[in-house]
């Protein structure tokens, strides 16, 4: 069974890039009701800047394709967010280092590092309606599958993947568990970045980015499912 590749890891990239310009505007829609209405538009930015850079060359190994992206998010993106997302990748880069295949464990703690850059940049907690607020029950959800091995799917007719059963299933719950912590973000009162302006105001309304986080973590299910 064979680990996750690279080019599994830069399928997930591009997948998120694209799924970001496919809800570039729901995602700023979102923004306009508690924020600035620039979130679509800056990770659009940002995402279609990864991707320029990530033609530009094919990765060596796992620490330049996160350190590519997350450079390219930090220096395109003016808003809160840039910086976020680019020092999760970063610190997803630092932590595989010269790996060119993961396993769904390593996988998992490169996760947790970047969730740590964030939580260390952006001093926010949880429940503060942030991106951490997706961030974090999806990671559990992760180490929750870990866990659980014997409830892998069954590779189809026994054929080579390219990703391990185990990082599929660990994703897949990802996934499932950060569209469901989105939505729960809608009745938190937000205390980090624009939104927390509004203070009573932002209950009611789904945090920006904690909907494009819950894109983040769709996108790497389906690299892997691929
Ligand atoms: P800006 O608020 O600068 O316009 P964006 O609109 O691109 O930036 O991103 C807003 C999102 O960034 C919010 O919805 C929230 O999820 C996230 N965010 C803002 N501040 C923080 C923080 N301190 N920690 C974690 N996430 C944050
Ligand atoms: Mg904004
Ligand atoms: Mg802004």
């Amino acid at each position: 069974m064979a680990d996750v590749s690279l080019e599994v890891l830069g399928a997930w990239l591009r997948g998120f890039a694209a799924a970001v310009a496919a809800n570039r505007d729901q995602l700023t829609a979102l923004d306009s009701a508690i924020g600035d209405a620039d979130h679509g538009a800056n990770l659009d930015r940002g995402m279609a800047a990864v991707v320029t850079a990530l033609d530009a060359r094919p990765a060596a190994d796992a620490a330049d394709l996160f350190a590519r992206t997350g450079m390219a998010l930090v220096s395109n993106v003016g808003g809160a967010s840039g910086p976020l997302f680019g020092t999760f990748f970063l610190r997803i880069g630092a932590a595989l280092g010269a790996a060119t295949t993961v396993s769904a464990m390593e996988l998992g703690a490169a996760l947790h590092a970047g969730v740590s850059g964030v939580e260390v940049r952006g001093k926010a907690e949880l429940g503060d309606k942030t991106m951490l607020d997706v961030l974090v029950p999806a990671l559990d959800a992760w180490d929750a599958a870990l866990d659980v091995p014997d409830s892998a799917p069954q590779l189809r007719n026994g054929a080579p993947s390219a990703a391990s059963a185990l990082s599929r299933s660990c994703s897949a719950a990802a996934a499932r568990a950060a569209a469901a912590a989105r939505d729960a973000t809608a009745p938190l009162v937000a205390r980090k970045g624009r939104a927390s302006y509004l203070g009573e105001r932002s209950v009611g309304h789904i945090d920006p980015g904690a909907a494009s986080t819950a894109l983040l973590f769709a996108a790497l299910a389906d690299a892997l499912a691929e």
